[in-house]
């Protein structure tokens, strides 16, 4: 039996989506990307929604678009994707990495606090597997220290913690929709704000900084443009809004149908000796966008490769960013800077996560990593 570690799931919903956008004259950012983005602030309770390209290039444009740049200081997690420090680079900006919690693997409040400088912006708190970082005291030390909060969503679509969403206590909240999220464009991704002058300002920077987009000089006639400020190429387009339209009405469905194989592997692994968990703090609900194993650091790569020939997809999230080759070199970070965020990273392992799984598929799985713990 083979078990992919992600499959989506688009069908019939979104070829037809697809095929209504193709009926339109023009196919980049226009009608069907003005639907997604209400539809997608509706969901979130948040007034605006800015289709871009990444959730790296979401998490760019906002940092941009509150004037970080070169000199200034970012902080975040090691324990993220690269994307989430890249995007800090990108804006031209310094990241400062704090070390996150040994149970829950999420940014810890005393450490950002103690890596504030005069100099620190901004914070990105990354929401980890689908686990929300805790936005109310982040918003309170954002504000007594003066500092823009950026939320890194891009697993956290369904999250929330102590009754908080994403985007709702802070500027923003950055999306993917990469090809593994929960809902998928292949790549996509955008920015979820109650701020309607940051919507606007991302309106402009995600489009060369033009003041009118091609579909508006379609509709409404040729009208010259301005440029009032660089800006880049992140619009999203049409085709991309309508595989996403297509999926956003099952969100709640495929959430439960993750969830209800989560609780199946939860059932098979808590106890299991050779394998420990996260914590889910008290008062979060998980999205649910990864599920992870802690196993022996010195095993780890052989569980890894052994369940991988087994045919189960299996990947790492994440070994620390400060450790990868460029960020050593260019900031001298080493082993030991982030010992929790090394902890989690030397011992993490994800498995299969998916609503098409089969129940079949996941006690293969179950199966496979038992044995794996022999590797
Ligand atoms: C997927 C992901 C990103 C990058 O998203 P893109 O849309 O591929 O740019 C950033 N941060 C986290 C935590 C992610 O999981």
């Amino acid at each position: 039996m083979r078990v992919e570690f992600f499959r989506h799931a688009l069908g019939k919903r979104e070829l037809e989506r697809v095929s209504q956008a193709l009926r339109e004259p023009i196919l980049t950012t226009g009608r069907a990307v003005a639907e997604f983005e209400r539809r997608l602030a509706a969901r979130l309770g948040l007034g605006h929604a800015v289709g871009v390209t990444s959730c790296t290039a979401a998490l760019h444009l906002c940092l941009q678009a509150h004037g970080v740049g070169p000199g200034d200081e970012v902080i975040t997690t090691p324990l993220t994707f690269v994307a989430t420090a890249h995007a800090i680079l990108h804006a031209g900006a310094t990241p400062v990495f704090a070390d996150v919690e040994p149970a829950t693997g999420i940014l810890e409040l005393a450490r950002v606090e103690a890596a504030v400088t005069s100099r620190t912006r901004a914070v990105i708190p990354v929401h980890l597997y689908g686990v929300m970082g805790d936005m109310r005291g982040l918003a309170a030390l954002a504000e007594r220290r003066c500092l823009t909060v950026i939320e890194d969503a891009a697993q956290c679509l369904e999250g929330s913690r102590d009754g908080v969403r994403p985007g709702h206590l802070s500027r923003a909240a950055c999306f993917s929709f990469y090809a593994t999220k929960s809902i998928t464009s292949g790549e996509g991704g955008a920015v979820v704000t109650h701020h309607q002058d940051l919507a606007a300002r991302l309106r402009r920077l995600r489009l060369h900084g033009m003041t009118a987009g091609a579909e508006e000089r379609h509709r409404h006639g040729f009208r010259h443009w301005d440029v009032d400020e660089v800006g880049w190429k992140y619009n999203m387009d049409n085709l991309q809004a309508a595989l996403l339209l297509g999926q956003l009405p099952r969100v709640r469905a495929r959430y439960r149908a993750r969830q209800r194989i989560w609780r199946l592997y939860d059932d098979a692994f808590g106890g299991q000796p050779g394998i420990e968990r996260l914590q889910l703090p008290a008062g979060a609900r998980s999205a649910c966008h990864l599920y992870t194993l802690l196993v022996d650091p010195e095993r780890r790569d052989r569980m890894v490769a052994a369940i991988e020939s087994s045919g189960v997809g299996v990947t790492v999230n994440y070994r620390p960013v400060h450790l990868l080759s460029c960020y050593r070199r260019t900031f001298g970070f080493q082993p030991g800077d982030f010992p929790a965020a090394e902890s989690i990273g030397e011992r993490t392992l994800s498995l299969p996560l998916y609503p098409g799984l089969k129940q079949a598929q996941v006690e293969h799985v179950i199966a496979v990593v038992r044995r794996a713990l022999k590797a």
